[in-house]
């Protein structure tokens, strides 16, 4: 039986070598924990400054074993790690936070949003997609144009497809590779929102102020925090990410994407049982950042301050763009974070940066 709060010293393990895994990584040191990362890939964001890592599959049996032997508390920094790959790690006796549960919701968009429905929260109108005649009549139910996504493993706007015309349907679900699917209709939304919450292991919830993020081809471009205007949303926020902690039992850090409508009501577009891109600007904005506050979270310890002592435009490098380092570093209030990955693929997250603007 662990024994929680888990002091300085103790493993944390993270199933996940990417960028977060690596922020993680460098909160937990900052924090005296050791790390052990679990990824298949040699080289990794994460494994490269994390004290241990095991290069393998997350259904390797064998690795499991290994890192359930090596940590004192597991948990994920991407959603789409296989849920049984927790189980195995709780069946070793391992704590694992979040647990299987919000992982398993938060892969199926369906799922995903009948939980939020569930928990009285509001979404988009929806219908899950498993073949052409299903789409056709979803077309017919909720008009064009409507957004057709995989039900499962699209992120950044990956296995997505809009449809403007009913004719085009067929064409859609080739295009995403005939799997199944949820079919959205649009948000006329005003702007997008992130709320990042955290809930600790004695149930107490902490949420930072919202974002107001900007896309662009499905990536996130920036985020502006506290939002503009934030105080009008920050409650319904709140209450919005407080029922879906609740409602997963969760522990660790979480963030909500949501689409802000001209009335003012909010629907939740995806959550993400984990540390969050829109959540980076706490590391320059915030006492206590993300990262720190999810291993908080999962390690028993009491949760940290989440208000905004700066307010702060955070900013996505993809790509070529993180060659703008040397000019980014000569800004005065620009706080860098390079994630040490070696080629700059077009759209590749290679690096963010924190700009604070002096008004909170
Ligand atoms: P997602 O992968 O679901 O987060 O979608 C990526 C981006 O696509 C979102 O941040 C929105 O900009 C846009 N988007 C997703 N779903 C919808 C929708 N139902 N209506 C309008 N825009 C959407």
């Amino acid at each position: 039986m662990t024994r929680f709060p888990l002091p300085p010293g103790s493993t944390i393990g993270i199933l996940g070598g990417g960028q977060l895994g690596r922020m993680l990584a460098l909160a937990a040191a900052r924090l005296g924990f050791e790390v052990v990362v679990l990824e298949p890939e040699t080289d990794s964001p994460a494994g490269r400054v994390a004290g241990g890592q095991i290069v393998a599959g997350y259904d390797d049996d064998g690795a499991l074993a290994e890192l359930a032997g090596r940590c004192d508390v597991a948990t994920f920094e991407f959603e789409n790690v296989p849920a049984a790959a927790l189980e195995r790690l709780q069946a070793l006796d391992v704590e694992v936070a979040p647990g299987p549960r919000a992982l398993a919701f938060t892969q199926d968009r369906v799922e995903e949003k009948n939980f939020v429905r569930r928990v009285g929260a509001e979404s988009v109108d929806f219908a899950p997609v498993d073949g052409l005649a299903d789409l056709t009549a979803a077309l017919e139910r909720l008009g064009v144009p409507a957004l057709l996504k995989t039900r499962r493993e699209g992120y950044d706007g990956k296995g997505q497809v809009w449809i403007r015309d009913p004719a085009e349907a067929p064409a859609a679900l080739a295009a995403i590779g005939s799997r199944p699917a949820i079919l959205e209709a649009r948000a006329d939304f005003v702007r997008e929102l992130s709320v990042i919450a955290a809930r600790g292991r004695d149930g107490a919830v902490a949420c930072w102020p919202v974002g107001e993020n900007r896309h662009a081809g499905g990536v996130l471009r920036t985020t502006s925090a506290p939002a503009p205007g934030a105080a009008a949303v920050q409650e319904k926020a709140e209450a919005i990410a407080r029922r879906v902690l609740e409602g997963l039992d969760y522990t660790g850090v979480l963030g909500v994407e949501l689409f802000e409508l001209s009335d003012g009501r909010l629907l939740v577009n995806e959550i993400a049982p984990r540390v969050h891109n829109t959540g980076h600007w706490t590391q320059d904005g915030c006492a206590c950042d993300q990262f720190e506050q999810h291993l908080r979270a999962i390690a028993g310890w009491p949760l940290g301050p989440t208000q905004a002592l700066h307010a702060v435009e955070m900013e996505n490098l993809l790509g070529a763009e993180v060659e703008r380092w040397r000019e980014i570093a000569a800004e005065p209030d620009a706080r860098l974070h390079l994630y040490g990955k070696g080629e700059p693929r077009p759209g590749r997250k290679m690096g963010h940066v924190n700009r604070i603007r002096r008004e909170a």
